[in-house]
């Protein structure tokens, strides 16, 4: 859960792909008009045509098809980074640098990302600018910043990345940026494949997993993996179980309904020597496979592992990029981080519906959609758009849902976004058509999807900070699916993965 921003860059692939077309084929253009004028004819036209788009589109078909291979091997290359500091000042060290074989993420838009995170990983030729691979995050770190307890003190976190493993020497940065979008720590190190030191991880095997669900196409799909935590030896059919349950309520809602076959999932049974999981405010402290423990932050709901490195030797060896922590456990918790992890209690009434919010956060990015009486956390400034794609404070809201909005009931006469709209009583977060204008419309029940438009309060913030509307999967246990904002920025995201 968190905020930032990016420099667009879903259009450069395809102005690269142009670019290089146009270097590529003017002499071949060239030639052809200067023959054509003397030899101008019909047939020959037509045949020109069909080779020049022949030519082009074997052109973009090469540049794609070829660019991870050009570039990477089929290998991960796990990143291990100390982010330290206080609520002011972030300091990135790396930490150790490790191997696996095999690679689950994206092998296509491999310099592009789909949403711009709090923090980004970039993969260069050594030396060049070129940059061969990019992926986006948030991190707990940057979360705990705004907290109180950073004004105090400075505090360090584990961070892990897995990025695909180069075939050359690369230069590696890692940056941070703030909630204003600004990058505020960067670090930048050259990464030599050939290095001893790259410590080799599940040389001698990995850690037992169950196939749960096989994509139709293993070369574009999304590797989910369900890690156990709190799960004893002797409790692992319930795991199993319980990750059954968590597809089966994920795949109930759209897109991942429509786009369930893109998805590879896998349940990984990592063993505790405790069932359940820590709850200091009890003083229950646990022995499991991931250390994880409620009162994160001193937020006694919030469930989340400060253990990513012993996260990922569980997971190492193993197809994995997307990763469902499950914890055995009936009390109510969570958490969900970008491109890092989400976590969830197994045992509890509103399970399903908190793994598939939580899943919402650590694989699209998507922000919370409610807000909090007063606002504890500061999250989004209001002269600010955040990069999440559900959410708005209307200083940029190009490219989120305005597509999808009546903009007869939601703009003022002057042309500009009315947010909270006239049309509708939106009192209690369960608006309904106001009673003058329901009478003209049909009698039968509005749908919250209908409702699309601009709905004040969302990400912590009472005002100032939009969401699409009245409910979502985003803002509530009760409402059964995501808002059509949600649905479009997650049909977005599978399809950047796998198309
Ligand atoms: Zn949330
Ligand atoms: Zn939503």
């Amino acid at each position: 859960m968190n905020d930032e921003r990016k420099i667009k860059s879903s259009f450069s692939a395809y102005t690269i792909s142009l670019s290089i077309f146009f270097i590529f084929h003017s002499p071949f253009f060239i030639l052809h008009s200067l023959f054509s004028t003397f030899h101008f004819n019909m047939k020959r036209l037509s045949l020109f045509i069909l080779t020049f788009i022949l030519h082009s589109t074997l052109c973009i078909l090469h540049s794609n098809a070829q660019s991870f291979d050009d570039y990477f091997v089929n290998k991960t290359l796990r990143l291990d980074y100390t982010f330290s500091g206080t609520a002011t000042e972030q300091h990135i060290a790396v930490d150790e640098l490790c191997q696996t074989d095999g690679w689950y993420g994206k092998r296509q838009n491999l310099a592009d990302v789909p949403i711009e995170g709090n923090g980004q990983v970039i993969v260069r030729v050594h030396n060049k600018d070129k940059v061969i691979y990019r992926n986006s995050f948030s991190t707990l770190f940057q979360e705990w910043q705004s907290y109180d307890e950073a004004k105090e003190k400075a505090r360090s976190f584990e961070n892990v990345f897995i990025v695909p493993m180069p075939k050359d020497t690369v230069d590696v940065t890692l940056q941070l940026m703030d909630n204003r979008r600004q990058v505020v720590a960067s670090l930048t190190h050259v990464v030599v494949p050939t290095d001893i030191l790259i410590r080799h991880l599940a040389v001698k095997g990995t850690t037992p997993y169950d196939v749960l669900q096989k994509a139709e196409n293993p070369d574009k799909c999304i590797n989910i993996a369900f890690v156990a935590e709190g799960y004893k030896d002797t409790e692992m059919p319930t795991f199993i179980a319980d990750a059954q349950e968590a597809i089966d309520a994920l795949f109930q809602h759209e897109p991942f309904k429509s786009l369930r076959s893109r998805f590879n999932i896998v349940a990984v049974k990592s063993t505790s020597v405790d069932s359940g999981t820590s709850e200091p405010a009890k003083d229950i402290w646990l022995n499991t496979a991931l250390h994880s423990n409620f009162d994160t932050f001193y937020s006694s709901r919030y469930l989340t592992t400060l253990h990513l490195k012993d996260l990922h030797n569980i997971l190492a060896g193993i197809p994995y990029e997307h990763i469902i922590v499950l914890v055995n456990s009936d009390r109510y918790g969570g958490g969900g981080i970008l491109n890092s992890y989400n976590l969830s209690t197994t045992h509890h009434q509103y399970y399903r519906q908190v793994v598939v919010h939580e899943f919402g956060h650590s694989f699209a990015g998507l922000a919370d959609e409610y807000a909090y009486e007063n606002e504890q956390i500061p999250m989004y400034p209001h002269d600010i758009e955040p990069w999440e794609k559900n959410i708005t404070t209307l200083v940029d809201f190009n490219g989120k849902w305005e597509n999808k909005i009546d903009e007869k009931a939601w703009k003022t006469k002057e042309g500009t976004w009315s947010p909270n709209s006239e049309a509708w009583n939106h009192d209690n977060g369960k608006p309904q058509l106001k009673a003058s204008k329901k009478s003209k419309k049909s009698k039968k029940a509005i749908t919250n999807d209908e409702q699309i438009g601009l709905y004040e309060g969302a990400g912590y913030s009472l005002t100032g900070v939009y969401r699409a509307c009245p409910d979502c999967r985003m803002r509530t246990n009760q409402n059964p699916e995501f808002c059509p904002a949600c649905r479009k920025a997650l049909t977005d995201l599978i399809n950047f993965y796998t198309e």
